[in-house]
């Protein structure tokens, strides 16, 4: 059996874990970073896409608010190139009581929330398609994060500091010796085979999984999986994130990112964060809200829908996951259940990922007897694709990829039209970004995202691929057909209209044309995606329905 050595071992490579190994290995550890699947592949990939400012939060949960408006001024100046800064609205509309206004102002104001009402006139005259029945809009400091290139960006920064990181890697056990932990058995997916890596300390960061990983070291973590559901449609509708003013609720928020805007979410609690179904009152409940902040939502072009799961920790049980607190809770194994070794972070908010992990980092520096101070608030994270990406102020900007083809010249080699992504992008993924599925290069360009969700880009990529690693063909064909499962998965809930004609020419492509599915090799291979359970539920459950 391979085996590896490190003082740290941090398991899941989502924001939180992936921040823990940067922060560590800045701070001068040894430090190694296990996740079953890419980077971002668990809730960090498949979340709203919004920098809080603490708005959301200033009257439900205040610690959270406080904590959101804290992070989001330290990213805007650490990471800007993965953020764009959209701004945000709170809106009472018809559906919402004018009074709320006042109380989330207030909220604001306790929490240190930047927060000014602005007229409905101003309002309309930056995003003319919001319901004009709005009767006041506050503005505050939201932006949105393109949380894999951040999580990609924050990796890079581990490893230019030591951190190692080793994706395709599932913890299948913990080693406990005694009252100890020691370190972990993973099966490496790629390779077929198990690895031991032995550790000084073992950091649980695996999100909604914590539970499980902990339960590997009979020990009890009660993570329950809030799972949300979004949609995407096909143009971005708004330019600034829109977020209804009234109690958090499903469906009040609408973000624009990239190229299109997505509505969210719901909040349902599941068994487990592995399996579970996009249900048909998610999405219509996602339209129906989504037509009270734009009229005519609900008949727009829809391209997706995709869920998450939150990780909601909590001591005692609680029925609306939205009860739990949106803080984040750090577990010392070692005072709460008498076993040293284990730590477990979890819960909080993507975007305060950085603070969960400076914590943690000072918590593993107490446990391993040293003092070194943390960098993360000051040090800038260099943009793996610098400089090609930035706008002024070194935020991200929708226009970037448009400017930089235009600057080379490279129309001709467009590999993803939607989403503007290169063949040299596309490269670059595969031989420097270490991808080992067409979907790992999905999250590094975005290929695959746009309205024809793969129709033809992927049949490039396959092309691509094949012909820099030199894979046999069966491996190939493979990767082609979990991709365009992958794709397959998050548009059955929204197969209507437009979208419905775009898979039959998508089907067409495939299937006619290209035989995919009869073309030499394995049906779905291990590193494939794991479908959605069916959807059965057509009716809006009480709790939900507003
Ligand atoms: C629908 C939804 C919308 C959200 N919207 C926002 C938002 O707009 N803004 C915001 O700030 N926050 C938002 N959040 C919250 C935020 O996304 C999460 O809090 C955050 O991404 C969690 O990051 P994490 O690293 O802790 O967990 P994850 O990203 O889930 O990372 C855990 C990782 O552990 C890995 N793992 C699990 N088991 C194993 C194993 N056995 N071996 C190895 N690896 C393993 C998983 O594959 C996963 O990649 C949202 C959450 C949801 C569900």
């Amino acid at each position: 059996m391979r085996k590896e050595n490190t003082e740290v071992l941090i398991i899941g490579g989502g924001a939180t874990g992936t921040g823990v190994l940067a922060d560590l290995a800045m701070r001068g550890f040894s430090c190694l970073l296990v996740e079953k699947r890419d980077l971002a592949h668990g809730t960090t990939g498949r979340y709203h896409g919004l920098l809080h400012s603490g708005g959301r939060y200033a009257v439900k949960d205040p610690k959270a608010a406080t904590e959101c408006i804290e992070e989001n001024m330290i990213l805007r100046r650490i990471m800007p190139h993965a953020l764009e800064d959209t701004g945000g609205y709170f809106v009472v509309t018809p559906w919402d009581t004018d009074d709320f206004g006042d109380v989330f102002m207030k909220g604001c104001q306790d929490t240190a929330v930047p927060c000014e009402e602005i007229p409905i006139s101003l309002m309309l005259k930056e995003e003319p398609h919001l319901n004009p029945k709005i009767s006041r809009c506050f503005r505050v400091p939201d932006a949105t994060a393109d949380s894999f290139l951040a999580t990609q960006s924050v990796g890079e920064m581990a490893k230019l500091h030591g951190g190692k990181i080793l994706t395709y890697h599932e913890v299948k056990r913990l080693i406990r010796e005694g009252d100890k932990i020691t370190g972990a058995v993973c099966h490496d997916l790629v390779k077929d085979e198990d690895v031991t890596i032995t550790a000084d300390l073992v950091v649980n960061a695996s999100g909604a999984w914590a539970g499980r990983i902990a339960h590997m070291a009979d020990l009890e973590v009660n993570v329950r999986a809030g799972k949300g559901t979004m949609v995407a449609c096909n143009h971005r509708v708004v330019n600034t994130v829109v977020n209804r003013c009234k109690m958090p609720a499903d469906g009040d928020i609408i973000v624009p990112i990239q190229t299109v805007a997505v509505m969210g979410t719901t909040d349902d609690g599941v068994p487990d964060p592995e399996h579970f179904a996009i249900e048909p009152w998610e999405v219509k409940l996602m339209l129906e809200e989504g037509d009270k902040l734009v009229p005519g939502f609900k008949n727009m072009r829809m391209l997706r829908a995709w869920a998450g799961v939150r990780p909601l920790y909590q001591e005692t049980k609680v029925a609306d996951t939205r009860d739990v607190t949106r803080a984040y809770t750090l577990l010392d194994h070692e005072t709460r259940d008498g076993v040293t070794g284990f730590i477990t972070i979890t819960g909080g908010k993507w975007t305060t990922y950085r603070q969960m992990a400076e914590v943690t980092a000072d918590r593993v520096c107490e446990k391993l007897g040293t003092e070194r101070p943390c960098r993360t608030a000051e040090e800038v994270i260099p943009d793996p694709f610098s400089p090609k990406r930035r706008d002024k102020g070194g935020y991200h900007y929708l226009g970037a990829r448009l400017a930089r083809m235009e600057e080379q010249q490279a129309f001709r080699d467009l590999v993803c039209e939607c989403e503007m992504a290169t063949r040299a992008d596309v490269e670059k993924a595969i031989t420097e970004g270490d991808a080992k599925t067409f979907d790992d290069i999905r999250r590094d360009v975005r290929i695959g995202m746009g309205p024809c969700q793969g129709g033809f880009c992927t049949y490039r990529v396959a092309g691509i691929l094949h012909s820099l690693r030199q894979p046999t063909i069966e491996e190939t064909n493979v990767a082609l057909r979990d991709f365009l499962q992958e794709r397959w998965k998050g548009v059955m809930p929204i197969l209507w209209g437009p979208q419905l004609k775009q898979e039959r020419l998508d089907e067409l492509i495939y299937m006619s044309v290209l035989n995919a599915d009869h073309l030499p090799g394995e049906t779905a291979s291990p590193l494939g995606p794991a479908m959605y359970e069916p959807g059965t539920v057509e009716e809006v459950p009480e709790k939900a329905a507003r």
